[in-house]
């Protein structure tokens, strides 16, 4: 038996890369799993993934920056599966340039989509578990939201404003059972790392004491622990997972 057995789960950009990882860990531990992206088609593999574990899979197309559709997805949820046990606001991207040259549609993209993103589907999930006096959210933020990378200030902002939100959320929702925290991944091989050139790959790996790249299941697994009764006396903290590269 696994530890999410009889558990819900929903993971935001589980079309593919750490979002796809998580939702296979949460249903391979038992958890019926939502799984959001921007288009539902983009979600057949990630569905086969946690069905072929036996789970079931919901598929739902939803933009995490549009609130309507955040409220209608998780409506939806709870209409199916009756309850939300678990929430990963994964859904991030990046639109990388010097502060100088960042545009006011790259600041508003990704606050967007990384900060209010979270803030939504925190605020839609919290009335349910409030209700039901238990619950946990786990929220993706980044080394980026801790150390502030150079070219990253929109993506920065974000990350720091998610933590920062975790603790909020955490404190607001304590006494009602339910605990919010963040995980703050340093460098992951996926493909929006795929996207950087050797030289950039090269750098941060000489800045990595375990020395390697984190794996999308090294997430996975911290997403486990955070939203399983095995961390239930930690809330409104952020976990680095990052191979010690900031300590
Ligand atoms: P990815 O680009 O591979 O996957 C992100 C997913 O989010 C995609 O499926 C995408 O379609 C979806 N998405 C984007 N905008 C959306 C929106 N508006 N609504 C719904 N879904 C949307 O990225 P990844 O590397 O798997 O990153 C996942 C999370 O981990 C992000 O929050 C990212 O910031 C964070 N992170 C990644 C790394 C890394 O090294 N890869 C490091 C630190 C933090």
């Amino acid at each position: 038996m696994g530890v999410f057995e009889g558990k819900v789960a929903v993971v935001t950009g589980a079309a593919r890369g750490i979002g796809q990882a998580i939702a296979g860990k949460l249903a391979q531990e038992g958890a019926d799993v939502v799984i959001c992206d921007l288009q539902a088609e983009w979600l057949a593999e990630t569905a086969g993934i946690v069905e072929g574990l036996g789970r079931k899979a919901l598929p739902l197309a939803v933009d995490v920056g549009d609130g309507d559709a955040v409220n209608a997805c998780i409506a939806e949820v709870v209409k199916v599966f009756g309850k939300v046990d678990i929430m990963v606001n994964n859904a991030g991207i990046t639109k990388d340039t010097l502060l100088v040259r960042m545009s006011d549609e790259d600041w508003d993209a990704v606050l967007r989509v990384n900060l209010k993103g979270t803030f939504l589907f925190s605020r839609a999930v919290a009335k349910h578990m409030m209700k039901q006096r238990s619950g946990a959210i786990v929220n993706i933020a980044s080394i980026s939201g801790i150390i502030g990378t150079a070219g990253q200030a929109n993506y920065a902002a974000s990350k720091a404003g998610v933590i920062a939100l975790t603790k909020s959320t955490a404190n607001e929702l304590a006494a009602r059972g339910v605990r919010a925290n963040a995980i703050a991944p340093g460098f992951i091989s996926s493909k929006m790392t795929d996207a950087l050139s050797e030289d950039v790959r090269n750098q941060y790996l000489s800045r990595i004491p375990l020395g390697r790249f984190g794996t999308v299941e090294d997430i996975a697994n911290a997403v486990v622990f955070l939203a399983s009764e095995q961390s239930s006396y930690l809330t409104g903290q952020t976990l680095n997972v990052n191979g010690g590269m900031v300590m």
